[in-house]
């Protein structure tokens, strides 16, 4: 058996031993820091605070992402009208950002029903929670900022005062990471890595790293004249993806044209299509941080279900 073939389980509530309980609540203990100390920075920087939907129409495409691998789309009929369960919140943020809500963020649970044998992988949940955020006029350097300095804060914060809990769980030689981070384009690390290239990248580094530059949905932005993709993803050392995000597309044509090449659902889209054709969605540049993820990686749990109180592990389906 391979190594990952072995990570064991995350186990529902009810059939926790004693210890199995003590770890638990210490995951749920830095997981509360967590989302204290990113929404506390959010807010502070003046973002308003959205709730989330969980079902529209319109939903994240996921496609054309290599890296996704849905097994099913959940939609259903509401009022006679097919609606989707969310994927991401990016289709809200581009129409909140460009109207009402010149910073935004949402704490937003996605559905996605990834494949059972996504189970082993450690890092992947059928339902998980992204903080997703979104800011008009800006770049991506705005972005990596922002989401440096929320991240440091956030471990500088858990070091000082959550280091029972890091004990706990094996974590005390957590290390806060070094701003700013280091930026990597994904063609240079293909041509140095070969397809693999993620899990390559990831055993070298020993800081967290921007990867930029990565072809996929048609809202991130690209460069038609180079053919470079403005977006990236943050990558923590021996651990992998904790954010995607990207500057996004704001005119029609642009979106138009990625829409054809990709065969997107246009009728999917009419508000963005609408938005853009008479100028009124915004160049706004944001990011999603993978809530599960982010303390996935603080907590070193072998599986980031063990980071929810009601595990949602890909093809196991439990009664909470
Ligand atoms: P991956 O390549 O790791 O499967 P992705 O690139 O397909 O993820 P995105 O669409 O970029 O995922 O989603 C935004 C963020 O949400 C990711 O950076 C990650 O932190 C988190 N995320 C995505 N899919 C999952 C999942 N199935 N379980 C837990 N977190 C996820
Ligand atoms: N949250 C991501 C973004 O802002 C989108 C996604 O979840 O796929 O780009
Ligand atoms: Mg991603």
């Amino acid at each position: 058996m391979t190594q990952q073939e072995c990570i064991p389980l995350p186990k529902p509530l009810d059939q926790l031993t004693a210890q199995e309980i003590e770890r638990k609540a210490a995951i749920g203990k830095i997981m509360t820091y967590t989302l204290q100390s990113l929404t506390n920075t959010y807010v502070n920087k003046g973002f308003e605070w959205l709730l989330p939907v969980a079902l529209s129409q319109s939903t994240d495409p996921l496609w054309p992402d290599p890296g996704a691998s849905i097994e099913k789309r959940i939609e259903v009929d509401i009022y006679g009208k097919p609606v989707r369960t969310t994927a991401s919140m990016i289709v809200h943020k581009l129409v909140g950002c460009s109207t009402v809500y010149e910073k935004l963020f949402i704490v937003s649970p996605n559905i996605r029903i990834e494949k059972s044998e996504r189970a082993k992988t450690g890092k992947h949940i059928y339902e998980f929670t992204q903080l997703d955020f979104e800011i008009q006029h800006a770049t991506s350097k705005d972005v990596f900022a922002l989401v440096e300095e929320a991240i440091c804060t956030l471990i500088k914060g858990l070091k000082a005062d959550r280091k029972a809990e890091l004990a706990i769980l094996g974590r005390s030689d957590l290390k806060v990471p070094k701003a700013p981070f280091k930026i990597l384009d994904r063609a240079d690390l293909e041509a140095k890595y070969g397809a693999d290239w993620e899990a390559a990248m990831i055993k070298e580094i020993t800081e967290p790293v921007w990867i930029t530059n990565i072809p996929r949905e048609f809202y991130d932005f690209e460069d038609f004249a180079t053919g470079r993709w403005d977006n990236y993803d943050l990558f923590m050392p021996q651990y992998g993806e904790v954010l995607s995000g990207a500057r996004r597309e704001y005119e029609y044509s642009k979106i138009y044209e990625k829409m054809e090449r990709e065969q997107v659902r246009k009728e999917n889209y009419s508000i963005i299509l609408k938005m853009a054709k008479d100028g009124r969605l915004k160049p706004t540049a944001g990011a999603g941080i993978g809530m599960e993820r982010i303390v996935g990686y603080i907590t070193g749990v072998s599986h980031i279900g063990e980071c929810q109180p009601f595990p949602r592990v890909p093809g196991n389906v439990q009664e909470l």
